[in-house]
Order: C-alpha cells, then structure tokens, then sequence
C-alpha cells in the first residue's frame, strides 16, 4: 500500500536522525522502500526513476545532495542548477514520499579530505573515470552512504549514466549489500538528446547542435550492426562529433560490463562524453554485434 497515495504528504528531511527516525518506523511496518539518488533540477529522467521506483515499493524516498566529492577542481559544482522548490513540487506530484536533502556538512562532518572513500577498481576506470579522475569515488562514497542512511529494499539508476550504474551494481556485489540495483532506460527529448541537467548550459544554438551526439551514435551502431569494423566506425564516429562542433572526451566500444569487445562479443555498448560549449554531455547506445564482425576492437 503507496504511502503517499494523495500525492500531497511527502516530508522533506534534512536531518539524518530525523531520516533513520521516519524509516525506521517503515521498515517496522514491513514496508518495502526505495531509494532514488539524485542531485536535484529534476527533469523527466528522474521522475522515470520516481515512478519505477513508486510501482515497486511502498515507500519511495528521493535523495538530493549536489556532492562535492564527485566534482574534480575546475568542474562545475559551484555553477551545478539547485532548483530546491520545483524539484519538491514535481517529487510532490510524482508520488514521491520522503525527499532526503542533507547539508555537505551533515554527510560530510569531518571535510573531504578526512572522508572514508569506497574505491571500486576496474569498473571506474577507462571512460568517465579516465576524464575524471576521483569522480567514482566521490560517486561510490555518496551512494554508500546514501544506503546506509535509507538502507533501501530496492535502488534506480538511470543508464543514461552507464559506467556509474557499472559501478554501484559492482560495489553492491563486492560489499554484499542487501540491495537490489535496477536500471531504468534513458529518457530523451524528441529530437534524440538524452535528458540532462547540464543541457541547459547550452545556448539556443548549441542546444540545436546537441541531438548529433545520440544521431551520430545512432548511425555508428547501425554500421557496427551491418558488420562494419570497429576502428574504422569509432574513427568515423570521431569525425562526425568534430564536424559538429563537439570536441570529444571518449568515443568507445565495450561489452555490457565494460570490458573490451572481443570477436566472441554479442552484446555491447557504445559509450561517449563530449564537450560542447560550457557542457560535456554523455550519451550510450546498446549494439548487437553481428557473428561475423571483425571486432579490431577498442581500448
Ligand atoms: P543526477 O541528478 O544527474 O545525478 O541523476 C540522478 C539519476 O537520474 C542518475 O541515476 C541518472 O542516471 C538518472 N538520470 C539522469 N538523466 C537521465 C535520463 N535522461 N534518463 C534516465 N535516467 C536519467
């Protein structure tokens, strides 16, 4: 049974005591929660988390913490959009029961650099964690935390953020935590660009620019699918953002867990971060590689 059937009674909590005090009394119940991660200026990706999340549990708590620790120097935490009251209005209407906002210095007490960290090898490197040094760490740290206070039934990711789900579904594996993990599809506006925060960063005339992230993805699958090689599609994918105006940080082709695609490779994802203008975008596709590819592959 839905706690916030009304849509009207979600509570906002900014205090950790105050949080374990109000699940505490769930978990009692025999409730099953939910816990959905977020860093706040909402947009339908997340209300698709929202509304997974709100079919599967009966207590849906919503996290916003724009965190510190996963923004390396010179990134953009302090320009990051905090849009605090419509983020709880659309949590409000999307059934949401219990926004979980704390202060950096409620998680973090000691300073981040006193911080325990959760280090997860292998998944975090390569891709996002090469360009971003550190930014994992800041992502497994915040979520591990996050667990603990809610110690939720069941977690949403989006795929949007691949390597980051990777990267939780490894650290819940590796520390056996009780918490089933589920990635929810990318949400996209109509022109193909995945929803993000960072685009509104871009100008009108960068924002028109965006969707040939996911076209060119798009049309690199569809060559890989017909069996193109791997090299000579990642090479064209490279020109393509170039000649669009991004300046590319990654353009690769891995298997489903981030490995290296091999010739016995079925299933993998293609995976790219670019800039354009003040953003850096990512976007990810699945491809189904055909028996026959020469898999010169890419790492
Ligand atoms: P963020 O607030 O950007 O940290 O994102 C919070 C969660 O929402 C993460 O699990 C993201 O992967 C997910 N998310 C962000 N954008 C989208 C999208 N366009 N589609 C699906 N999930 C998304």
């Amino acid at each position: 049974m839905p706690v916030n059937d009304d849509k009207t009674a979600m509570h906002t909590l900014r205090d950790i005591s105050e949080l374990r005090h109000t699940l505490r009394e769930h978990r009692l119940r025999g409730q099953r929660i939910a816990l959905v991660p977020t860093m706040g200026n909402l947009h339908a990706g997340h209300l698709a988390l929202v509304a997974r999340a709100r079919q599967s549990a009966d207590v849906v708590v919503a996290s916003l913490f724009v965190n510190p620790m996963q923004f390396g120097p010179g990134e953009d935490l302090d320009a990051y959009p905090r849009t605090f009251e419509a983020d709880q209005t659309q949590l409000t209407e999307a059934g949401c029961d219990i926004l979980f906002s704390p202060t950096v210095s409620a998680l973090y007490p000691n300073g981040l650099d006193a911080q325990t960290l959760v280090h997860v090898p292998e998944m975090g490197e390569g891709l996002c964690g090469g360009s971003r040094p550190g930014h994992f760490d800041g992502v497994s740290t915040v979520v591990s935390m996050l667990f603990n206070l809610v110690q939720p039934d069941v977690a949403f990711f989006g795929q949007k953020d691949y390597q980051q789900l990777a990267v939780i579904r490894k650290m819940v594996s590796d520390l056996h935590l009780p918490i089933e993990i589920i990635g929810v599809p990318i949400v996209r506006a109509e022109d193909g660009l995945a929803l993000s925060s960072r685009n509104g960063y871009l100008s009108q005339q960068e924002r028109a620019v965006a969707p040939a992230l996911y076209q060119t993805l798009c049309s690199l699958r569809d060559a890989l699918e017909h069996g193109e090689s791997v090299e000579q599609v990642l090479h064209r994918g490279h020109t393509a953002l170039y000649d669009a105006g991004f300046t590319p940080d990654y353009l690769e082709l891995r298997d489903t867990m981030l490995g290296p695609v091999t010739p016995s490779t079925r299933h993998a994802v293609l995976l790219a971060a670019a800039h354009l203008g003040p953003a850096r975008l990512i976007d990810n596709l699945s491809v189904q590689l055909p028996a026959a590819t020469n898999a010169s592959h890419q790492r």
